[in-house]
């Protein structure tokens, strides 16, 4: 078996304490890794580096691929930016794998037998965290969906499944409502599922399905959903298994990938030798598989369950009535490495093949543009207007149109206040204003918005955005208002 490079960062607060533990049981084990130590994090924030992370650091992580982190420490106060966040958008690390299982009888639960996956997209989303302060009381934050981002992540869904002899992929959106965007991933899903016949699929709108999955988390197996609610249920899923103290997790990118536990640097705890290892060490485990060497990840993984089973437990999970021994990290990590090569007996076993080797899929499906016909059918302005009713808005912008255009509505938070507004809905000072041509659905041209800036802008408004709307292949490509 090879020797893999891999990079290490031993983190903040417990992180180093609970990377010496994990390394401990890995080279135990025989894992044969070349580390490469890596400073990210506290000490580098405070170096004065807002991002937390060394620009040499990420030589280490392109040339060996492969990155082993411990948690790490954001310093409070403005300016310093999630270094999680950067590394995943820097690297491209664009599902997060997130396996979370319950231990019953060993560790409490409400929820014995659960075993599900829960597969976030890590780029897109709100997590562009593009926002804007477009008027005094209006923020706005830009929600991106991509084909080829939904295509990537629900592909490696249904990878996953099929590798890891999974039997259903469920998808979560908040469709109903969001059409274009959550209806892209959904659209998406429905395609890819349909090259998967072996693997059940199904689809849940997210309120009810997060119900469901807290309440009966049996029902499920694998769950591929958008980046924000990923976030939120992947540790509400955690935590419901037993404890977010237990969970593993990965960055999968098309080149690099970063195995983590999904806790934090718990700074209370530090340098006490009382710190849980086992989040971080299931995610080692994941980056064993991840490499290849799946002998090394079952012998670890069986050897953990036993401990588990035994009841040598850490504070964090030690019950009177069920734990046998509360150990401090290094004893933990000893009991794991004496159990090396035993089995679990009451917990499963686990088995891993070679074949579980994560091939990470690029492969997308995305249609050539050339094939789209895009056509331009009108324009939503947006204006910071506080003056008066929207009657009185409508009046004003309606007679400055150019020829051949018309104001067909005006809406304020999603609802359409013109022409013929309830006159109950409450308006803000964010208004947006849809030009389109007279003639239904025919085509405008840039000219034509250039035109009608121009004279918003003469007649004194505040344009603080326009947004095309356009039809790709007849379909239209910008959502209707409520009430439109
Ligand atoms: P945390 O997860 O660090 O700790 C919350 C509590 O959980 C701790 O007080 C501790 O009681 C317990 N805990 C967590 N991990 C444990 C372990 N392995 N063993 C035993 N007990 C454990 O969350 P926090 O206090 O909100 O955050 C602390 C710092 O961690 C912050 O600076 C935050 O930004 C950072 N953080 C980093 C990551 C990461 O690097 N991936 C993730 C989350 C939070």
């Amino acid at each position: 078996m090879p020797t893999i490079p891999i990079t290490v960062a031993y983190g903040d607060g417990i992180g180093p304490e609970i990377m010496e533990a994990t390394l401990h049981i890995l080279k135990e084990a025989g894992a044969k890794l070349a580390i490469e130590k890596i400073d990210i994090g506290e000490k580098v924030y405070l170096s004065g580096n807002t991002s937390g992370i060394d620009p040499s650091a990420w030589d280490s992580l392109r040339s060996t691929k492969v990155f082993l982190k411990a948690p790490i420490t954001t310093p409070q106060g403005g300016g310093y930016k999630s270094l999680n966040v950067t590394v995943r958008k820097t690297l491209g690390l664009y599902a997060n794998v997130r396996p979370c299982v319950s231990y019953h009888p060993f560790i409490e639960t409400k929820h014995p037998g659960m075993d599900l996956v829960i597969v976030r997209e890590n780029e897109e989303d709100l997590y562009a965290g593009i926002e804007y302060r477009q008027s005094d009381q209006v923020m706005a934050c830009l929600k991106l969906i991509s084909r080829p981002g939904s295509e990537k992540i629900v592909r490696y869904a249904f990878e996953y499944a099929r590798t890891h002899d999974r039997k259903k992929v469920t998808c979560f959106t908040k469709d109903n409502i969001m059409k274009l965007t959550d209806g892209l991933f959904h659209k998406v899903f429905n395609e890819i599922a349909a090259e998967y016949p072996g693997i059940e699929n199904e689809h849940w709108i997210v309120d009810i399905g997060a119900a469901k999955m807290a309440d009966t988390p049996n029902a499920f197996d694998v769950i591929v959903m958008p980046n924000l609610y990923g976030d939120i249920l992947s540790d509400v899923a955690a935590q419901i298994a037993g404890s977010v103290g237990l969970a593993g997790s990965a960055n999968i990118g098309e080149n690099i990938s970063m195995f983590e536990a999904i806790h934090g640097s718990a700074p209370r705890r530090a340098g006490q030798n009382l710190a849980n290892p086992s989040g971080l060490l299931l995610g080692a485990i994941l980056m064993l598989v991840h490499i290849g060497q799946t002998a090394s990840a079952e012998r670890v993984h069986n050897a953990w369950l036993r401990t588990i089973e035994d009841g040598v437990h850490t504070y964090d999970i030690f019950k009177e009535s069920i734990s046998k021994q509360k150990v401090g990290t290094k004893e933990f990590a000893q009991a794991v490495v004496e159990r090396l090569g035993k089995r679990p007996n009451t917990l499963k076993a686990v088995a891993y093949k070679q074949e579980d080797v994560e091939e990470v899929c690029s492969e997308t499906i995305v249609k050539e543009r050339s094939d789209t016909k895009k056509e331009l059918v009108g324009v939503d302005v947006f204006l910071d207007w506080l003056k008066g009713s929207p009657d009185n808005l409508g009046d004003a912008l309606s007679k400055l149109v150019p020829d051949g255009l018309q104001l067909a509505m005006i809406s304020n938070r999603g609802v359409k206040v013109w022409p013929g507004g309830a006159a109950e809905t409450f308006c803000s000072d964010q208004w947006r204003c849809r030009f389109m041509s007279k003639n239904k659905g025919a085509p405008i041209s840039h000219k034509d918005i250039i035109d009608v800036l121009g004279r918003v802008e003469g007649a004194g408004f505040d344009f603080i955005k326009t947004e095309n709307l356009c039809n790709f292949d007849g379909e239209r490509g910008y959502s209707l208002d409520q009430g439109e």
